[in-house]
């Protein structure tokens, strides 16, 4: 006997409140991402290290990344840095060619700027 006879209270509930939007939040992170010529992926600004040609042509790197000139990121990884000359796409970025003496300063500065750059 197991039919206990209910009154089957029909369940009006209006299931109330549409789902509370979802937080438009989505992708609205302030965290720019940059390109690492590189490796091709994109990572947080503060990740990586910009690489500028300034307005005299040099090239130089740009911890601050507030020196003007034409400029390309690059994780701060030599490894990244030279597979970014290595394959042009550095030169191609800054739009100019870069000398082999110039790389090698590159990759000097590049280890300096990470031993200041207490993370
Ligand atoms: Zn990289």
């Amino acid at each position: 006997m197991e039919d206990p006879k209910r009154s089957k209270a029909t369940k009006t509930e209006k299931s109330a409140a549409a789902p509370a939007k979802q937080s438009a939040a989505q992708g609205n992170k302030k965290m720019p991402l940059r390109r690492c010529v590189g490796c091709g992926e994109s990572k947080p600004k503060k990740e990586l290290i910009r690489v500028v040609r300034t307005p005299e042509a040099d090239i130089i790197l740009d911890p601050t990344g507030k020196k003007s000139g034409r400029g390309a990121y690059v994780c701060r990884d030599k490894a990244c840095l030279r597979k970014a000359m290595k394959s042009k796409r550095l030169e191609r970025s800054l739009e100019t060619e870069i000398p082999a003496d110039v790389c090698e300063s590159l990759e000097r500065e590049l280890e300096t700027a990470d031993e200041n750059t207490e993370k």
